[in-house]
């Protein structure tokens, strides 16, 4: 089996293909740096994503909010049920933790604004 995928590490967006047998990764061609070979073997093996979103605060404004690590995408749609249900009191500042240990995948939702 074959995929065709674009590298998320940088703005390139180099084209890699990969082939894949019995569920492991055979071959990478197409990424010009070791990251992108990494990319390719994560995202076939174990995929993993930042979430970025917002949460609601108790006046209504909505706040910036990011994980501070990758979780496993298999977690996203959880996660996010998570994030949207959440209501937050302000005021907050850059980099607090909201949500520690979400949803036990290790990362922390935190706010990326101050918002008084
Ligand atoms: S393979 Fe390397 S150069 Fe190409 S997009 Fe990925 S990180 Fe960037």
């Amino acid at each position: 089996m074959v995929r065709e995928l674009t590298c998320i590490v940088c703005p390139k967006g180099c084209q890699l293909r990969v082939e894949l047998e019995d569920g492991a990764v055979k071959s990478v061609t197409g990424h010009t740096c070791p990251r992108g070979l990494q990319y390719a073997n994560d995202e076939c093996i174990h995929p993993m994503r930042t979430v970025t979103s917002t949460v609601r605060a108790t006046d209504g404004r909505v706040v910036p909010v990011k994980t501070d690590r990758t979780i496993p995408k298999e977690t996203m749609f959880a996660c996010m049920k998570l994030i949207n249900a959440t209501v937050i009191e302000l005021p907050v500042s850059v980099g607090q933790i909201l949500l520690p240990d979400l949803l036990g995948t290790g990362a922390n939702l935190v706010a990326t604004a101050n918002m008084e």
